[in-house]
């Protein structure tokens, strides 16, 4: 539609998630038109996190170390391990300030029709953190939708036999939706009113 670079553009901003031929369109006249500071600014960005963040080496959280800043933090309980789909929520539990525990992220949630499988995820590194019996609570905080349901009763099954007491949050999370965009009082009172998962 457009010549050469304006449309390499496009085509790669239409490739991020969310965003359709029109705001990538959108964007890139943005980005045409924008002040080339700011534009160096923006692409200084998106390559400084492609080097230097990572994926922490014990939970699968966001890092610039080897360890997250929630796993180095000595004052967090080792006993208490809340399990999250993604990064995004571990940064939405942390701003209830109600959680002092550690995490662990999966990197996404069972789904036949995506073809995920429990393979897919972080399970095998879940279960190696179970293993020394130091954990004593499983919270699983995976999204209320279908397939972080059945992610929940999954890892419910899996780790209940271990003498663990498993939780999941309260109702009162919009069903069917992402966890990140539950306000902080509601996800907040979730998590102080999380029951144990019967499987
Ligand atoms: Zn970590």
């Amino acid at each position: 539609m457009y010549e050469g670079v304006v449309q390499d553009l496009i085509d790669e901003l239409g490739r991020l998630p969310g965003v359709g031929p029109k705001s990538a369109q959108r964007i890139a006249f943005h980005v045409l038109q924008a002040d080339p500071v700011d534009v160096r600014r923006l692409a200084h960005a998106l390559l400084e996190v492609k080097d230097k963040v990572r994926f922490c080496a014990v939970c699968g959280n966001v890092a610039e170390a080897e360890r997250c800043r929630v796993c180095l933090d000595p004052r967090r309980d080792l006993a208490v391990i809340c399990v999250v789909e993604e990064p995004k929520d571990v940064v939405a539990i942390e701003r209830t300030r109600e959680f002092r525990g550690r995490y662990h992220v999966l990197g996404g949630a069972i789904s036949p029709i995506e073809g995920v499988g429990p393979d897919d995820l972080r399970i095998r590194e879940l279960l190696a953190r179970l293993a020394d019996g130091s954990v004593t609570e499983l919270i699983l905080a995976t999204d209320p939708n279908l397939e972080g349901e059945a992610t929940a009763t999954y890892l419910a099954r899996l780790c209940k036999p271990m003498g663990l007491k498993v939780t999941r949050l309260a109702s009162g999370l919009p069903v069917g939706g992402d966890l990140e965009y539950a306000d902080e009082v509601t996800l907040g009172r979730a998590f102080e009113g999380r029951r144990l998962l019967d499987v």
